[in-house]
């Protein structure tokens, strides 16, 4: 865990779900008859059955121990079946800490593609760790600094029973359907209790706009995303168990307002995307600026996470190319030559760094941070070109809401100040 994410914990101790967001960290809480709700960074649910214990989701594999023990102030009984809602390493690798000394192993569900994305993992590894490190850590560095972020191997206790498009089965007389539906990943599922009227959305409902535009990331699904939701909704669930922040326990009018609200949200964005990009299929950085985001003060749709601009852009990956429509972007110089010949055209890279100084006082960081990125391209070795720039970055993240415009931006200050011009 960053120094950062655990600052973030202690200030949100104590808070209720709704004010903590995201970040909300508590439990146990019997969000239902001999059902447990906790949460440290990522939720974790467990059903209590006669045959044992039915667990969705288990944690990052360092907080699994923390979670465990949670449940474990409510029950004693062995994990009988596992969910992984998807495959990411805050879901689907703290089961080892939950298993009773000597229990058998427990059956553990999960939607058939998690195991392309473990191999994934082992394929991109060290790139995982590279762009994990920056959306968390805010710094290049950590990748390397002992991060639980280090490796990307697949968890130790792998899904045995995976399916296609929905899995029902029974534990204990007590039934459980697990349903399919990409959204933020491709292998994600949902998981409902229909006698306990329990849903665990997975990260479906994470109380923060939905992690459906993360900008160094595979592929996301708003618009099937959308679509589960509206299927979740129909459910009519007397409490919500999410991938993130608080549970909602009975209070079946507010589940179904944030599950419809946060639909409608990403189907605005889907919708005049697509708009956006039948105009003549425009650069892609000039959608950004065509396609008017909702707005919303709903507490499960604050841009703290992730954020609407960069919904438009997955959008646009997913239906577009890899060019992004700029004439000289589709066979490009190498990029170091053009910041050389700009910095040269302008009177050197101290002369575009003043004039990206006077671009932040009179409040376009935008604007300025692209002179910035051409000042220490074309000059890494000043030393004090190097400082301004990791100084705008820094005033840039100051600026941001969402954790990821915030590392990365951090991230960048971090590059500027080591001299290396890319982050
Ligand atoms: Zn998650």
């Amino acid at each position: 865990m960053s120094n950062k994410t655990s600052e973030r914990f202690k200030a949100m101790r104590g808070k209720s779900p709704d004010e903590a967001g995201f970040f909300w960290s508590g439990g146990p809480i019997e969000v239902a008859e001999r059902t447990f709700f906790q949460s440290r960074f990522s939720g974790v649910t467990g059903f209590e059955t006669d045959e044992g214990i039915v667990l969705v989701d288990s944690g990052m594999a360092p907080l699994g121990p923390v979670l465990a023990g949670m449940l474990r102030e409510k029950t004693k009984a062995p994990i009988h079946t596992a969910i992984f809602t998807h495959g990411h390493v805050d879901h689907a690798y703290g089961l080892e800490a939950f298993l009773l000394a000597g229990q058998p192993r427990p059956r553990i569900i999960a939607q058939k593609n998690m195991l392309a994305r473990f191999a994934r993992y082992q394929l991109t590894s060290r790139f995982n760790a590279a762009i994990n490190a920056r959306q968390f850590g805010g710094s290049p560095e950590r990748a390397g600094a002992g991060e639980e972020y280090d490796s990307f191997s697949p968890p130790a206790l792998m899904p045995d029973t995976l399916y296609e498009e929905s899995f029902g089965f029974a534990v204990g007389g007590v039934s459980f359907e697990v349903q399919h539906c990409r959204a933020e990943t491709d292998d994600s599922s949902f998981v409902w209790c229909p006698s306990r009227k329990v849903l665990c959305s997975g990260d479906l409902v994470i109380n923060a706009l939905p992690n459906a535009g993360n900008p160094q990331k595979v592929q996301r699904y708003p618009w099937e995303w959308a679509a589960g939701l509206r299927r979740m909704a129909a459910l009519e669930a007397q409490t919500l168990c999410p991938g993130h922040g608080g549970p909602v326990v009975n209070d079946p009018a507010k589940i179904r307002r944030i599950l419809i609200e946060t639909a409608e949200f990403l189907e605005t964005i889907v919708e005049r995307t697509l708009a956006a990009m039948a105009q003549g299929a425009p650069p892609h950085t000039d959608i950004v600026h065509m396609v008017k985001l909702p707005q919303s003060s709903s507490p499960w749709l604050r841009p703290i996470y992730d954020e609407g601009e960069y919904l438009v852009r997955n959008i646009v990956r997913f239906y577009g190319g890899w060019w992004n429509g700029r004439p000289s972007d589709l066979k490009p110089a190498p990029r170091l030559e053009v910041a050389r010949e700009i910095a040269a055209l302008a009177g050197g890279a101290r002369a575009l760094l003043s004039r990206a100084q006077a671009l932040t006082e009179a409040g376009d960081l935008r604007l300025a941070c692209h002179l910035a990125d051409y000042a220490l391209e074309a000059q890494p070795d000043d030393a004090e070109v190097r400082r301004t720039v990791a100084s705008l970055y820094e005033q840039r993240a100051a600026k941001e809401t969402s954790l990821m415009a915030r590392n990365l931006f951090r991230s960048a200050a971090a590059y500027a100040r080591a001299g290396r011009p890319f982050a």
